[in-house]
């Protein structure tokens, strides 16, 4: 008998959700707990995972001048895609305008909200952490990032002895936490089960909310489409020189997750297992590039930020100067990196990207309801995004990959 594939196993998952959800809505709470079992497990290694690839990745990025060439080769990917999604959000919103003459019963004019609810200089500095440890209790990326790159920087730096024994050490923990990967992704299509069915049973009118939001939603989703079928293949095409059919067929695993469960950081171990052994690419750039990505390379989120925040003005009625639209992109592009990978980070976000034209953060009410779906489409393409990067990285280093 064939082996059915874990890819085919999620998206019987999805299908059964959806249909346990609509069937048999009241027996949902005593299936939930399967989704919950399974995102808590993948938080769990999260932190563990981040820590020591960052650091394995870095230490054994031993010289300086390569760790210097692939980080700016990554930061370079990453704006530029992001950059790329901005505009073809800012490009779509501009030709249709959904939200200008929409009548969707807003209340009270726009208040000015306070411009300097966000500092660029307190969020920089908060990457810094004051205590370690505080910070990996509570999973605060930023901060574990910062302190696995300088870790990781400084263990090569270390006499020969102390070098081994740290790098061995991390290596080991790394090695460990994709081991439990491995066993995690056996649950997945059950988690993804639990995880379908409960947000289906919680949806009430879909065929109202289609109504009122519709053409704003097909508008992200077709943006996003565009982002991953047209911006991301002729990237790995151009640059890498890679079949995107094969990349993506690869990452069917990491991209169903990250569908289901609507958070970069919860697919980061589908991810970083499948670029490693499904698309070759080596530890040393899987494990840079890929924690790095989870939390601040966010294409789908810098799209949707963009999109949401004209929506937003066009049915407040603002008619924005093509210089504020651009202060907006700039300041997208800069809330998705501020995003954390976790379900709705986005959404809290967009209170800084409305900030810019003054327009209040209650407005973010509009497109509460909607978010959801579109968080999970979003959020395929932030993980897509990542992996794309990962693979282009490494062609580029000179390294053979199996797509
Ligand atoms: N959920 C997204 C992610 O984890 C972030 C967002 O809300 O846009 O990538």
């Amino acid at each position: 008998m064939r082996k059915v594939s874990l890819a085919w196993k999620m998206i019987i998952g999805i299908a059964t959700g959806i249909l346990f959800a609509l069937l048999f809505k009241e027996y949902v709470p005593y299936i939930e707990w399967m989704g919950t079992v399974f995102l808590r497990v993948l938080k769990m290694i999260m932190i563990p995972l981040v820590l020591s690839s960052l650091i394995t990745g870095v230490s054994s990025i031993s010289s300086a001048g390569s760790l210097g060439r692939i980080g700016l080769k990554t930061i370079g990917y990453y704006f530029l895609t992001s950059m790329l999604a901005v505009i073809t959000g800012m490009l779509l919103i501009n030709i249709f305008h959904p939200g200008t003459g929409a009548n969707l019963s807003l209340t009270g004019a726009p208040v000015i909200s306070d411009l300097n609810a966000f500092s660029v200089k307190d969020t920089l500095v908060s990457i810094v952490p004051e205590n370690i440890f505080s910070s990996i209790a509570e999973g605060e990326m930023l901060p574990v990032i910062f302190t696995a790159l300088f870790f990781g920087f400084f263990i090569t730096r270390l006499q020969e002895k102390q070098r081994i024994l740290l790098t061995d050490f991390f290596a080991s923990i790394f090695e460990l936490t994709m081991k439990v990967t491995l066993f995690i992704m056996k649950l997945a299509p059950l988690g993804i089960f639990g995880l379908v069915a409960k947000l289906v049973s919680q949806q009430h009118d879909v065929a109202e909310l289609f109504q009122r939001l519709g053409i704003y939603m097909l508008l992200v989703i077709g943006a996003l489409f565009i982002h991953a079928m047209i911006t991301l293949p002729s990237i790995l095409l151009l640059i890498g020189r890679i079949n995107p059919l094969k990349h993506y067929g690869a990452m069917s695993t990491p991209l169903i997750t990250a569908f289901s469960t609507a958070s970069s950081n919860a697919a980061l171990p589908l991810t970083m297992e499948a670029v490693k052994n499904r698309a070759g690419v080596s530890n040393k750039i899987t494990s840079f590039t890929l924690p790095l990505g989870a939390t601040i390379n966010m294409d789908g989120t810098a799209l949707f930020e963009v999109v949401a925040a004209l929506f937003i003005a066009q049915v407040y009625g603002l008619d924005l100067s093509a210089g504020q639209q651009f202060q907006m992109a700039l300041t997208a592009l800069l809330a998705s990196i501020g995003a954390a990978g976790i379900p709705m980070a986005g959404l809290v976000m967009m209170a800084i990207v409305l900030s810019v034209v003054g327009l209040p953060i209650e407005a973010v009410g509009l497109i509460l309801a909607v978010d959801p779906i579109l968080d999970m489409c979003r959020t395929t393409v932030n993980v897509l995004s990542d992996s794309c990067g990962a693979v282009v990285i490494a062609k580029s280093e000179g390294e053979i990959l199996k797509v």
